[in-house]
């Protein structure tokens, strides 16, 4: 952990994840006591605001209904300065270093450490990289950098922002947000898998069949542009409305390409071998040497979908070529699905299909592990065995298990072991991914995040396919806006040995008597 004073530096600070997720994240932390006595925080972009506006502006997403809450929320203000600057001027930079040192001065402690957040545009990750370090780096104390998603568009593009961000920051002061590495049950998978002595049995291809990892999103596009690219690197639009209107961008996208890396960040815990300990670099070479074992995608293990208008008789959806920002012949894809091999001895023959989508029935972020089917001729037909890590909403780990029906017959009927975390945990409160995350860049904890050789052989896998994709001009398959999907996704996972039971399975949530 970080002794001394703490500044903490969020550059962006004007823009759209600054709003959502960084400062109500901070003031997480600051309203747990997890901020060290005597933090600042100092938001920096072009943008000229005043500190009200400022201060309003940051607290527009931090909920504080409570008398409490809205105290704390003042004080945390006061710790709150923002300063206008460039992102390329070295007189800006100099100001900066000025405002920092001057609250580092308000402490008697001496070491001075600083952590530098960049909720920034990609295009400007290196210029910004470099005026922090030339003009900004603390010399009395730690220095910690903050990237955000995405690194690069490629193999090649990530390669290139490594390079020139190596010269200037040592491997072990970055740290790369993947914010699902900060969720809660991803970080779960990890227990799950090596603190249980069953799971730790049957993990592997002699009781698996194969493994979805789902990412299914209920809304599409609704008029602000889809995804787009600038300057070539993918973004989402959804969360970064205004920046996209204002500039009229157009899409010419791969949907995916940010997803499948978040799902292959999941992918990587799910697969790894147990790591020699649970330290940060133990745990990252695991997952490094798990993705090295699988080849690139081929677009034979790909369906690709775009969503058209609902079919709902009212209050018709539209299509994602309706929206007026994306071009009238785009073929980008808003859904996809990917099957990926390990060729490992534990996983070798294992589909691993990843799936993702926009405008889809349902949300929900899942890990569903299929096991084999019942051997012998005692239970002919039972359905499978499917354990299934339910990431967003509603946390949740269940496993459907096969049982006897209640009753005089010997007849089975799919039920689960279910464990529920809001009923189980009730009075925890399951922290915020980027709450967690920044808590561990304080402790100097970067198990969870994406080191450069792990996002190097992430973007082997998927980039020869994108470049496939995109130069061949793919056509994605049709599916309703609200359906599950292009009709294609059935046949697609039962090639890969998904069985869907032929048997009813219905949940009956406790919490409903
Ligand atoms: P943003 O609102 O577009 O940009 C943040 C700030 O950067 C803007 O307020 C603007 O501030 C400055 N900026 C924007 N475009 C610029 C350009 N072309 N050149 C120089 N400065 C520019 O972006 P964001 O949504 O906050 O996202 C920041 C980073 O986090 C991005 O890398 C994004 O991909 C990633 N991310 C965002 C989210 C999210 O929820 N928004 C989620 C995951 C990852 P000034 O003009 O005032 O300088
Ligand atoms: P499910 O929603 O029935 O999905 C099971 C699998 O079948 C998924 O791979 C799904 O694909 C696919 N599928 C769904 N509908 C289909 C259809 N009409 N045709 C073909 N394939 C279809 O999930 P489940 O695990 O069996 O659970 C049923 C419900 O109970 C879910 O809503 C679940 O959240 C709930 N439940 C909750 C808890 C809990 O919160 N503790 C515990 C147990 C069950 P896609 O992923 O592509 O949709």
């Amino acid at each position: 952990p970080l002794t001394g004073v703490v500044t903490i530096i969020v550059f962006g600070a004007s823009g759209d994840l600054a709003k959502k997720k960084t400062f109500p994240a901070l003031f997480g932390l600051y309203r747990n006591g997890f901020l060290p006595e005597g933090t600042h925080v100092i938001g920096y972009s072009r943008s000229k605001m005043d500190l009200q506006e400022f201060r309003t502006r940051i607290s527009g997403y931090i909920k504080a209904p409570i008398a409490e809450i809205k105290e704390q929320l003042s004080k945390f203000l006061e710790i709150c300065t923002y300063i206008s600057g460039q992102y390329d001027d070295d007189d800006s930079y100099r100001a900066l270093n000025k405002s920092i040192e001057e609250v580092e001065s308000l402490s008697n402690l001496e070491v001075r450490n600083r952590v530098f957040y960049m909720a920034l545009p990609p295009s400007v990750f290196v210029p910004v990289a470099s005026g922090i370090k030339n003009f900004v780096y603390s010399t009395r104390g730690e220095n910690r950098l903050i990237v955000e998603k995405p690194f690069g568009k490629d193999l090649d593009s990530s390669r290139e922002l490594g390079k020139a961000l190596e010269p200037l920051w040592k491997e072990e002061e970055t740290y790369r947000i993947d914010h699902y590495l900060g969720k809660e049950m991803v970080k779960n998978l990890l227990i799950i898998r090596f603190a249980n002595v069953f799971f730790g049995a049957i993990w592997n291809r002699q009781s698996i069949s194969n493994v979805q990892i789902t990412f299914k999103e209920t809304f599409g596009t609704e008029g602000r542009g889809g995804y787009f690219d600038e300057f070539g690197i993918i973004r989402d639009v959804m969360q970064n409305r205004e920046y996209a209107v204002l500039h009229k961008l157009p899409d010419k996208c791969v949907l995916t390409r940010s997803h499948s890396l978040d799902l292959l960040q999941i992918l990587s815990i799910v697969a790894m071998e147990r790591p020699v300990s649970l330290s940060a670099e133990d745990v990252r070479d695991e997952k490094v040497r798990v993705l090295r074992c699988i080849p690139p995608v081929k677009l034979d293990d790909v369906l690709l979908g775009q969503y058209t208008k609902s079919e709902d008789e009212d209050g018709v959806k539209p299509g994602y070529l309706d929206d007026s920002t994306v071009p009238p012949d785009s073929n980008c894809p808003t859904y996809a699905a990917a099957t990926l091999f390990i060729n490992n001895d534990r996983w070798e023959g294992v589909p691993f299909i990843l799936k993702c989508g926009k405008a889809l029935n349902e949300q929900k972020t899942e890990v569903r592990v299929q096991f084999q089917d019942v051997p012998g001729n005692v239970f002919k037909n039972a359905p499978r065995n499917e354990l299934v890590i339910r990431v967003q909403p509603g946390e949740a780990v269940y496993m459907k298990m096969t049982n006897k029906l209640p009753g005089l017959s010997m007849e089975t009927v799919i039920s689960e072991l279910d464990l529920t975390y809001h009923r189980r945990f009730s009075d925890f409160k399951i922290p915020d991914a980027y709450e967690a995350l920044i808590l561990d860049v304080l402790k100097g904890d970067h198990s969870n995040f994406v080191r450069n050789d792990e996002l190097d052989a992430a973007w082997k896998i998927f980039t020869p396919i994108l470049h496939q994709i995109d130069q061949e001009k793919i056509k994605p398959a049709p599916y309703p806006y609200g359906s599950r999907g292009p009709a294609g996704i059935e046949d697609f996972v039962s090639r890969y040995g998904f069985k869907r039971s032929t048997k009813e399975y219905k949940w009956a949530d406790p919490s409903q008597y």
